[in-house]
């Protein structure tokens, strides 16, 4: 699909996806990148300029009333009323999504449980902090049980600990078969939650994956070592024992001041080797490190360092805010 704005922007440009039923999916990618306009136009705010978006068998734009009634949807901005409770809320809520009334105490009880808001149940939610909002906010687009929830950077603004707390709570519901689609600008996050992501850069998906595809499929692993005695006989022997090891797939290997960084895929598997053969070369390891590739890195090699340093400063620049 593709979606252009008034004004010309072309915020979406041939977005094509096909999430599972059941699946926990992650759309990432930095600021500016389109997944707002893309979650707006799944849940039926916009529509696409070109093409068509079906949810749960509906056409969003011949059957908009059908799509609504079978998702749940939580915007960027909170939809909660600071001046009710949370049971409030939730009763609120359900009359909006249409639960019938003889089921709605219980459904509330069970939704207050789930959240673990059932303790601050009876009390307003202007004094709740920035997590029990986002959980309570989370609750009430749940009250209907969609089968579908869009989730738009749920977690953006939250100290870590409440980020943790919401995570769980996504784990639960998506555990529970809600098939989730979350848009996130944390690396971290899309890869602990997320069964398939997409990665979105400028309005066009350069990526689709499982978080281990995309990371097997752009980074290598890398070991450093550093040798007990490293002087320049030692790194040659090192060096030499390295080359000389056919069960490391050594892409690069380059010597430092006080030993070596190995570039394989299957620098993991083959450390006993690779240990054995050192000592075998009579050059003791001091100390090393294996590192995998992160999410950070198939990032870097899809949209290039700035626009990883701009979702840091991004990440930063909240957390920030939410310590002042
Ligand atoms: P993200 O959610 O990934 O940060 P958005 O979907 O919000 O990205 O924005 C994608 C692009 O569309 C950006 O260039 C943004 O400036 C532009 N954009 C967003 N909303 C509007 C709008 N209402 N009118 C015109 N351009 C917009």
């Amino acid at each position: 699909m593709h979606v252009t704005y008034e004004d010309g922007t072309e915020a979406v440009q041939g977005v094509s996806l096909d999430v599972k039923e059941g699946e926990f999916f992650g759309f990432l990618g930095p600021n500016g990148a389109g997944k707002t306009t893309t979650i707006k136009t799944l849940v039926t705010l916009l529509y696409p300029t070109q093409g068509a978006v079906h949810i749960n068998g509906y056409d969003t734009k011949t059957d908009p009333q059908a799509v609504r009634e079978s998702i749940g949807y939580m915007a960027q901005e909170t939809s909660i009323d600071f001046e009710l409770t949370p049971r409030e809320n939730l009763r609120v809520a359900c009359r909006i999504y249409g639960v019938p009334k003889a089921q709605r105490e219980e459904r509330i009880e069970e939704l207050l449980d789930l959240v673990d808001l059932q303790d601050v149940a009876d009390k307003r939610a202007e004094t709740f902090s920035g997590g029990m909002q986002k959980r309570l906010d989370t609750a009430t687009v749940l009250v209907h049980r969609p089968p579908v929830v869009f989730l738009d950077e749920p977690t953006t603004g939250l100290d870590p600990e409440a980020r943790l707390r919401v995570w769980n709570y996504f784990e639960k519901i998506n555990e529970q078969g809600t098939t989730v689609f979350l848009t996130t600008q944390y690396l971290e996050e899309a890869n602990e939650l997320c069964d398939r992501l997409a990665i979105l850069q400028d309005g066009q998906i350069t990526h689709t994956g499982t978080p281990a595809a995309l990371k097997s499929a752009v980074g290598t692993e890398t070991v450093t070592l550093s040798l007990d005695k490293p002087t320049d006989e030692t790194q040659r022997r090192a060096l030499e024992a390295v080359r000389r090891l056919n069960a490391l797939d050594a892409a690069r290997i380059e010597t430092t001041a006080d030993g070596l960084v190995i570039d394989a895929d299957n620098a993991r598997a083959a450390t006993s080797d690779l240990f054995t053969e050192l000592a075998a070369a009579d050059t003791a390891v001091d100390d090393f490190e294996i590192r995998s590739p992160t999410l950070d890195d198939v990032f870097l090699t899809v949209t290039g360092d700035d626009a990883v340093d701009e979702q840091r400063e991004t990440a930063e620049s909240t957390s920030s805010e939410v310590a002042q």
